[in-house]
């Protein structure tokens, strides 16, 4: 069995569907189908639960959302109607469910919702063009805990509820979800931003299957964003433990839960590119590769905390034990970290209302400073040549460096 998972950017629009559809009709069974929400919907649909949980009128982007989709339907089907039918099913549990007081369950109700849109008109597309197809509602399997926007698998639970698709894929192509699931009370749940490529990992590690792709517009992993650095090149393979780090330090082209439940399973990933598949894209799997060149990352959106001791004394053990409960306290991870004598900085991503809240727990204790809008670069296998190259970077606020890993925290300056 095959996994393969389609992200918002091939299926931005009508011909994106066909040419997934295409795509689809010249692969063998069995097959599992993971899609995610079409274009940007995911950010409007975050537009829509921000507005509703404010009590502020959600209509113009829902709006646009319907618009977007219904012209999408109207493009491919020859006879929209029973389609559209299911479109508006979906657009009226957005409606019953924009109540809900607390703001990140009422966000997952409400954001599921774009994989479901998607999916039904994947699936919809391939039986008008006459493939076995059944689509499957992601939230009947994928179960989570109750952790809104975060939702941590029920592995036993999820693993027991998928065993009947390994039947069912034998006749049919299954269409699904990515990014969604839902707790054992039956509510909608999401696994974190751009988690569709963790779905399907989750759904390979537990059926077993032979092989995940995920489909990009990129023609495989590259040592760089290749939007950052047009010159990067892409790899044939990596390691799972390579992509694994790559993914930890922010490289965005795969979710960086995916890796460990394929290593583990002994699985591999390709990354290929939709816009060309006939490229060869490149596998992560169970390998060693010597030389590889430096891999460079940029996580944006940083924010360096600096806590220092307000009486003189220097930082101590049960200082920093105070700033790691408060962060595993609030579920926040460090990206990189340094201490002084009288104080302990460490970067982190900037969600606002989380880190806020941080700031103000550990001004209990510390004198607190901090600076937003910063940009991590990580040089993973550097050398002495590129390591010289990016400390010219202007306004390096912190730098850090081991063995392998060179690191460098930077105000960027503006345009
Ligand atoms: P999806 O369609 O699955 O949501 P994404 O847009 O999340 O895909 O991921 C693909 C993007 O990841 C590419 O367009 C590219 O700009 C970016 N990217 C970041 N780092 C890398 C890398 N090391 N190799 C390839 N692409 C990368
Ligand atoms: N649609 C979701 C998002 O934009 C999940 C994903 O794309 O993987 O975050
Ligand atoms: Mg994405």
């Amino acid at each position: 069995m095959r996994v393969f998972k389609f992200g918002g950017a091939s299926q931005k629009d009508a011909s994106g569907i066909r040419h997934v559809a295409n795509l689809l009709a010249a692969v063998p069974r069995p097959l599992v189908v993971v899609i995610s929400a079409i274009g940007k919907t995911t950010n409007a649909l975050e537009e829509v639960a921000h507005l509703a949980f404010r009590k502020a009128d959600p209509t113009p982007p829902l709006l646009r959302i319907k618009a977007e989709h219904t012209a999408i339907v109207h493009d491919l089907f020859p006879h929209p109607q029973p389609t559209v039918q299911k479109l508006t099913a979906f657009f009226d549990q957005i409606d019953r469910n924009l109540h809900w007081p607390d703001e990140d369950m009422l966000y997952d109700q409400i954001v599921c919702v774009g994989e479901l849109l998607a999916s039904t008109i994947l699936s919809d597309y391939l039986a008008l063009q006459q493939l076995p197809v059944l689509w499957k509602d992601a939230r009947q399997v994928i179960c989570t805990d109750s952790r809104y926007r975060e939702g941590r698998i029920r592995w036993d639970v999820t693993q027991e509820r998928l065993a009947p698709w390994k039947g069912e894929a034998q006749d049919a192509i299954l269409v699904t979800q990515g990014f969604i699931g839902a707790n054992e009370q039956g509510h909608g749940t999401t696994l974190g931003r751009e988690g569709s490529d963790f779905t399907a990992a989750i759904i390979a590690s537990c059926l077993a299957a032979d092989s995940v792709t995920i489909w990009k517009d990129v023609p495989g992993v590259m040592n760089a964003d290749p939007r950052k650095i047009a010159t990067a090149i892409v790899f044939d393979q990596l390691p799972y433990q390579e992509a694994a780090e790559m993914t930890y330090f922010g490289a965005s082209v795969i979710h960086p839960k995916t890796i460990k439940p394929l290593a583990n399973a002994g699985i591999p990933l390709y990354v290929k590119s939709f816009v060309d598949p006939g490229l060869p894209g490149t596998v992560i799997h169970d390998c060693k590769v010597r030389n590889l060149p430096p891999l460079i990352v940029f996580k944006e959106n940083q924010c360096l905390i600096s806590c220092k001791v307000t009486d003189y004394t220097f930082i101590s053990e049960e200082n920093l034990r105070l700033i790691f409960v408060a962060l595993a306290e609030g579920d926040i991870k460090i990206n990189v970290m340094q201490n002084s004598a009288i104080s302990f900085s460490f970067c982190v991503d900037f969600r606002e209302n989380r880190i806020m809240r941080l700031i103000d727990r550990l001004s209990e204790s510390f004198e607190v400073y901090y600076n937003t809008g910063l940009t991590l670069i990580t040089i993973k296998n550097y050398d002495e040549a590129i390591a010289q190259q990016y400390r010219q970077t202007k306004n390096i606020l912190m730098e850090q460096a081991s063995r392998s890993t060179l690191q460098l925290l930077v105000r960027p300056t503006p345009l």
